[in-house]
């Protein structure tokens, strides 16, 4: 590990304005991420500067019935929230199946959505990774990628995005608010994360030195039947091959509304809108459920390492739609 300085600040102002000078700094939330990669020198900061005592560590219940979640929560936290539990399951089954007791203790809501790819090569500074080092090429393309994106990739790179309390916000239309160093702004999380095109370096539409203050979490009250399905290797400790974040109001056997989105598929969490669109108005039935499947995958362009990924993704997203109407979910 190189060495670097580490600092807290006053404030959030404080914060900005200290990585505002620091081009090669960066934010520490938990550092589960951050401190692995650093210790790999895949990240290499000489800054890290403290944000978490900074912003809030709570779940606040807004007057519009939605929840605000302080940048600092830590995930075990956020997870036990009885108003999370109860408004929004999916919330709370996707960061359970994430990581470890231990890990969620440390991990805060704002670190968790800009954790890093878990490609094998962007994590080995040995080989090529556009990602990691732009214009070097991407070794995975041809090489071991079973892991890795099959729908929004580009020739530069096909990485996944790993979080999978983002996948679950998406499909709850959450925004960010951030401080940066031109102000505040919010962002929806569908615009947090961006497709890898030929900026693979980019993850998100942050700019250097923003940071993330709070996450809300809008109304939906269906959201109190959603559902979080992960897809993995084994039971616990390991990322998935592809998730399911799904809730649906069905009233009469017809599909009023419904939200989707699909994690382990692309180098951000995918919002399944062709998916919706298809369900919204339609019978509550598995042939509609497959069919809304076979459509969100239809642009999907597999490698042969990862093409069992477009069936898989199929099939959890219409058992995931199936137990939700048969009140299993
Ligand atoms: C063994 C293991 C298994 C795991 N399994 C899973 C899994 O299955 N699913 C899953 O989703 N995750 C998994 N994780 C990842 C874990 O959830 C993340 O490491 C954690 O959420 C990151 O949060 P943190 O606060 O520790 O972030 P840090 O490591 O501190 O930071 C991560 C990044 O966010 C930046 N950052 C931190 N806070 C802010 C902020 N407020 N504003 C702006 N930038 C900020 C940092 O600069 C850094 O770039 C696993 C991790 C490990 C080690
Ligand atoms: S998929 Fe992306 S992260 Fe992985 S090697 Fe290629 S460029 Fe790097």
């Amino acid at each position: 590990m190189r060495p670097f300085r580490y600092t807290r600040a006053e404030d959030v102002t404080g914060a900005v304005a200290l990585l505002a000078e620091a081009p090669n700094g960066a934010f520490l939330g938990g550092g589960t991420n951050l401190v692995d990669l650093m210790k790999l020198e895949v990240a290499t900061p000489d800054l890290l500067v403290d944000v978490r005592r900074l912003t809030s560590d709570q779940v606040e219940e807004l007057p519009d019935g939605g929840i605000r979640i302080g940048a600092a929560t830590p995930n075990s936290e956020l997870a036990a929230h009885p108003l999370v539990r109860s408004r929004y399951p999916v919330l709370s089954q996707a960061l359970l199946s994430g990581a470890s007791g231990q890990l969620r203790n440390l991990a805060t809501a704002g670190g968790n959505l800009l954790q890093r790819t878990r490609c094998v090569y962007f994590q080995d500074v040995t080989t090529p990774c556009n990602k990691r080092e732009p214009g070097t090429g991407c070794s995975a393309i041809g090489g071991y990628n079973r892991e890795l994106a099959i729908l929004g990739t580009s020739p530069e790179c096909i990485a996944t995005h790993p979080s999978d309390f983002a996948v679950a916000l998406v499909a709850l239309d959450a925004v960010v608010h951030t401080q940066g160093p031109e102000g505040g702004r919010r962002i929806p999380m569908t615009e947090l994360h961006r497709l890898p095109g030929d900026e693979p370096h980019r993850d998100t539409v942050l700019a250097h030195g923003e940071l993330i203050t709070a996450i809300e979490v809008p109304p939906l009250a269906f959201a109190t039947r959603s559902r979080y399905r992960k897809v993995r290797d084994r039971a616990a400790y390991a990322f998935a091959l592809v998730s399911v974040a799904a809730a649906v109001d069905v009233v009469d056997g017809v599909v009023r509304d419904v939200r989707i989105a699909l994690g382990g598929v692309a180098h951000k969490p995918w919002r399944a809108g062709r998916a919706e669109e298809l369900l919204r108005g339609g019978p509550a039935r598995e042939d509609r459920f497959r069919a809304a499947a076979e459509a969100e995958l239809a642009d999907a362009q597999p490698l042969p390492g990862n093409a069992f990924k477009v069936p898989l993704a199929r099939n959890t997203l219409t058992r995931t739609l199936l137990d939700l109407v048969d009140g299993s979910g």
